[in-house]
């Protein structure tokens, strides 16, 4: 759905009036004491964010991509943890809806927008992230479906989550290796599916991050998604390109809240009789921090205009989420400086700001691999 100026206003300011009032209060509290947020999951459940990216025909919002990302942006700049019950989530979604079978879109998008289902991606192993093609997970042909053997490793969502896309080998000795992965959709339930240790994170805590075991889990033949194998490392690098723009918006949203706490800090502190925001280095950092910032929300505008117009964006999502993300982490930074002393102190929040930042670096692709596809673009773009 292509949402119109007044109704994209709106939605920002529903999210931002969320933020202000129901977030902002308890996310210090519950960050420290690594505590699952889930009053608040309900309450964006309540207001339909687990379907955002899910179209209304499967009784999603159908937001398009712009104003998803704003979305993003804003509930990033509350607490970039809350975003996690929704990245991997509306990834999910979206390779349901753009690969899967009209059964598996009919099956799962009404429950996963309604937030009844809740879900994540369990691609990366304990040897392989940045390089898909070396998992070990594997799915073996049994009557009726396929038996499930392997470990996954930093799945966001893993406890609180009950539906996953799962990508794992049929095809072991398939050359090149990624077109023996499948993509898989797996619900908790049957025997064979536990989920492990949770992992103890510098920042975006309150959000789980757990392994997950298959031991010949059972997964009906029903469930491959689009009814194909092989497929599965396309569907899911698919899927990662929008991954890549919500890590974007989160960049934005984290690095917005970081220069709002230095502005206003800024006035109030003084040193040699002014306020700090009259020293002409402290007004370079806050220029500095602004520009980015709009600069990289532009990016992630562009990229998304992009993905709503029906063109490749893989190029100009990269493009997003490398400036964004490493603009949050260089505003992060500044913000702390500005503060002081007062911002290594657990009582403000730009120490949290500081925790969260790095993670957007590595997760949905790592900046290193975002270079990499951005040149990949780029070299076949101005081929001679
Ligand atoms: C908090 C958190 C949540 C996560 N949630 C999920 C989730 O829900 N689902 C999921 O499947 N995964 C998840 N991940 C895993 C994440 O996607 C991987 O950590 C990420 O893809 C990097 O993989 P890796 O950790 O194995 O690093 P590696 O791939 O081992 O990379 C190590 C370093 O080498 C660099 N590198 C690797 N290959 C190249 C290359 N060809 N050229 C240049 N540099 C290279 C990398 O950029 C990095 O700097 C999560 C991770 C974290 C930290």
């Amino acid at each position: 759905m292509n949402v119109n100026d007044q109704m994209q206003r709106e939605i920002v300011r529903g999210i931002r009036q969320f933020v202000e009032r129901e977030v902002l209060p308890v996310a210090a509290r519950l960050e420290h004491a690594d505590e699952y947020p889930h009053a608040l999951v309900d309450q964006m459940r309540d207001l339909g964010l687990f379907g955002c990216n899910v179209p209304t025909k499967y009784d999603g919002l159908g937001l398009d991509t712009i104003t998803f990302a704003l979305v993003i942006e804003e509930l990033a700049r509350g607490w970039m943890s809350l975003v996690g019950p929704l990245g991997t989530h509306s990834v999910i979604c979206d390779i349901i809806h753009r690969f899967g079978t009209e059964p598996q879109r009919q099956k799962y998008l009404p429950d996963l927008a309604s937030g009844v289902r809740r879900g994540g991606l369990a691609l990366s192993e304990s040897d392989a992230g940045t390089d898909v093609q070396r998992i070990r997970t594997t799915a073996a042909r049994t009557d009726g479906g396929y038996l499930i053997r392997g470990s996954k490793m930093w799945i966001t969502n893993g406890r609180h989550g009950n539906t996953f896309v799962l990508a794992a080998k049929t095809d072991p000795q398939a050359d090149p290796p990624h077109t023996g992965i499948s993509a898989f959709i797996i619900e908790k339930g049957a025997p064979g599916f536990t989920v492990g240790r949770e992992i103890d994170k510098l920042g975006y805590r309150g959000v789980e991050t757990c392994e997950l075991h298959f031991d010949d889990f059972f997964v009906p033949e029903a469930n491959l998604i689009g009814g194909v194998g092989g497929r599965g490392f396309k569907q899911i690098m698919a899927g990662l390109e929008s991954e890549r723009l919500n890590v974007a918006a989160r960049g934005v949203g984290l690095a917005r809240a970081a220069f709002e706490d230095a502005i206003r800090y800024s006035q109030e502190r003084h040193t040699f009789g002014k306020p700090i925001c009259q020293h002409q280095t402290i007004q370079n950092k806050l220029a500095d921090m602004a520009t980015r910032i709009e600069a990289a929300r532009l990016l992630v505008r562009s990229a998304a205009e992009k993905k709503d117009r029906g063109e490749r964006c893989d190029l100009e999502a990269g493009m997003a989420k490398l400036f964004a993300t490493e603009t949050a982490q260089e505003v992060v930074l500044e913000a702390l400086r500005i503060h002081g002393g007062a911002g290594y102190a657990k009582d403000l929040n730009v120490e949290r700001y500081y925790r969260d930042a790095p993670l957007l670096i590595i997760g949905g692709g790592t900046n290193e691999l975002q270079r990499l596809i951005i040149a990949k673009g780029l070299l076949e773009r101005f081929a001679v």
